[in-house]
């Protein structure tokens, strides 16, 4: 997961506040497209939960305080997300099949919303084995982003540490490493110049930008981690 910086709310949204009754179903065509263009813009083209590329067609709107239990936010710029949608394993469809005992999505409870200064307090790590992302400092934040299978009722939201989502993390360090032992073996990494040029120039490479890559705080640890001075 990843800090959010919004940027200032759409106008077709700003619009909309502004008419009494109207609600998030009144956002429809181009002024919806723009709002998602605009939540793009400020995610780096990344889904806010998984951190998977997503583009126009393959995003959905996700609002962080369910629409069901908070609907005074349904136009809140701040409470909508750019997540994927093409995968109902994890992320916005998998959370909306969570209900509570009124039939109502649940929301989170630790995780606070992306773009607060509480969610920058929190440190994400990815284990070197299992890929599974874990909140370092925060263990209740974890169980929430998890499955909630066997879980108490209320954490499990987005199941993030699902088979698809460890292998795709999985693969983007190892596209990396691929490159780096082209240099040379992996043991050798820390003495061999050309290989620390390379890594310094990934980590470059990788660092947030206008158009983020996949997963690539996934690869930014793994990388300081075979390569401290990074840091
Ligand atoms: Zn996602």
């Amino acid at each position: 997961m990843i800090k959010i910086k919004k940027g200032h709310t759409p106008a077709p949204l700003l619009a909309l506040q502004n008419v009494e009754g109207a609600s998030y179903d009144d956002l429809r065509g181009s002024d919806k497209d723009e709002v998602k263009s605009a939540l793009l813009e400020n995610q780096g083209y990344i889904c806010a939960y998984c951190m998977k590329p997503i583009n126009e067609n393959t995003m959905g709107i996700e609002h962080f305080k369910s629409q069901s239990t908070d609907p005074h936010l349904d136009l809140d710029f701040n409470n909508m997300l750019a997540v994927c949608r093409d995968q109902n394993e994890h992320c916005d469809v998998y959370r909306s099949r969570q209900l509570d005992a009124d039939g109502k999505q649940k929301n989170f409870v630790y995780l606070p919303n992306p773009k607060s200064l509480e969610f920058a307090r929190l440190k994400f790590n990815y284990a070197r084995a299992s890929f599974e992302i874990t909140c370092s400092n925060d263990d209740n934040v974890t169980q929430e982003l998890e499955k909630s299978e066997n879980l108490p009722p209320r954490n499990g939201l987005l199941n993030l540490n699902c088979k698809t989502l460890t292998d795709l993390r999985r693969s983007a360090w190892s596209a990396v490493q691929r490159r780096l032992e082209r240099r040379s073996p992996a043991r050798l990494w820390r003495e061999t110049p050309a290989a620390i040029r390379l890594a310094e120039d990934i980590y470059r490479e990788y660092q947030p930008s206008g158009k983020n890559k996949a997963f690539y705080p996934v690869v930014l640890l793994n990388l300081e981690r075979h390569f401290p001075q990074l840091k």
